[in-house]
């Protein structure tokens, strides 16, 4: 029997046989993992799979998991005493092992083997960045098929691990992020590959959630907030939903950890939609002239997972918290600053989280003696290049209005 089964945040309906789906009657709500062990449980082993809170039975390859550590030089720096970074990147001297540099390797991991065991046989996936590298990377590591699909736009701040990856990866060369997912649809129903699926695939959801089940493990309680760069918010919601589960076990805490979440501005439609008090996203916000302005590509989806029921706008209001706007210039004084306090490299993505940290504390939402915990996304890229190489992308590039044909040609070779 299986250690989990899939639930309708809507009408509670359980559901079978489904892979990155929404229940028939409630299209407009997430569907989420309900684990039939309501302990969390750490088995004997490293990395991530020894978490009984994930989707999968048997998984076939080793994957580490993120580092957390009590802060000294940030924590000093700005008067906290308990505030604890998730290191997601590579980082030897502290054990941190990803050398995608990247929190989505734990999504693309649980992803893959969830959908190997739901006997799919390939997935097609569309990202701005991060998610590309873990998936190629992951790809190539397990043999599984998965096809990659990224703006063209992005492709000078991208860099993969192998110099031939498995799949191919295509770049739309006259569109954006969210033409990127119109093609990736696309592909996946032409070539029987599904979609990754984004949001609603409840295996990205719990794998990005691994962040807080790794902080609960070193911390022995729920911190009393996090923090978070958003983008699609699926990494929010995944640690919003992992955070009831632990309320339920009961033994780490009785209060959901408040949510503070971060968007680059002047593309920052979920933070401009909280701050209105609006559950729906304001079309204004979400002009794609914005997204040329901001300094982390990887932040900028159109289609985020806010409204929907389960999404982004839910899980602040079920936690409490505060969303946070961050300019260019604050970005680049939060990374020199955690890399002058904590001797590391950061993304942007992961600057912008430690800017709205900043801000949080400034406007006392955060206090003093609080546990926090602060999620560093992506980090170690340079520290990465002084042990190994790593290689620009070599994609195919097609128009966003590339034709059925034409996509069945490309990738029957
Ligand atoms: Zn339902």
């Amino acid at each position: 029997m299986s250690h989990f089964t899939i639930r309708c945040k809507e009408c509670g309906a359980e559901l079978k046989e489904v892979y990155c789906a929404f229940c028939e009657h409630c299209r407009n709500a997430l569907l989420s993992t309900e684990y039939r062990d309501p302990g969390f449980k750490e088995n004997p082993g490293s990395g991530i799979w020894r978490f009984n809170w994930l989707p999968v039975h048997t998984p076939r390859f080793a994957q580490a998991g993120p580092v957390v550590y009590k802060s000294q030089g940030l924590s000093g720096y700005l008067g906290l005493e308990n505030l604890y970074i998730a290191f997601n990147g590579y980082w030897p001297e502290r054990g941190a092992q990803l050398q995608t540099c990247t929190f989505k390797e734990f999504e693309a991991a649980v992803v893959l083997q969830n959908a190997m065991e739901n006997g799919i046989s390939g997935l097609t996936v569309a990202s701005a960045g991060n998610t590309a590298r873990a998936f190629s990377h992951l790809s190539s590591l397990s043999g599984y098929p998965v096809i990659i699909v990224v703006p063209g736009m992005c492709l000078t701040e991208m860099w993969y691990l192998e110099s031939s990856p498995k799949m191919p990866t295509l770049a739309i060369g006259d569109g954006d992020y969210s033409d990127s997912i119109d093609v990736a649809r696309k592909i996946a129903s032409l070539m029987n590959m599904p979609f990754e699926g984004g949001v609603k695939n409840i295996a990205k959801r719990d794998g990005l959630g691994v962040v807080l089940l790794e902080a609960v493990a070193t911390i022995g309680k729920l911190p009393d907030h996090y923090v978070q760069a958003v983008g699609s918010g699926a990494g929010a919601i995944g640690i919003g939903e992992m955070s009831e589960r632990f309320i339920r076990d009961g033994r780490f805490g009785s209060r959901l950890p408040k949510l503070h979440l971060a968007q680059n501005l002047p593309f920052a439609p979920m933070t401009k939609a909280w701050q209105k008090g609006s559950r729906e996203l304001f079309t204004e916000d979400l002009d794609p002239a914005l997204i040329a302005e901001i300094t982390t590509r990887v932040l900028s989806t159109r289609y985020p997972a806010y409204s929907i029921k389960g999404g982004v706008y839910d899980a602040l209001k079920a936690a409490g918290g505060n969303m946070y706007g961050v300019n260019n210039d604050e970005v680049y004084a939060a990374t020199d600053l955690f890399e002058r306090t904590e001797s590391i490299d950061i993304v942007p993505a992961a600057g912008v989280a430690v800017a709205a940290l900043a801000n949080a504390i400034a406007r006392n939402g955060i206090g003093k003696a609080d546990t926090v915990l602060l999620n560093i996304t992506g980090g170690g890229e340079q520290r990465l290049r002084k042990d190994r190489e790593v290689h620009r992308v070599a994609p195919l590039v097609v128009s966003k209005d590339i034709p059925d044909s034409e996509i069945e040609e490309l990738l029957r070779c």
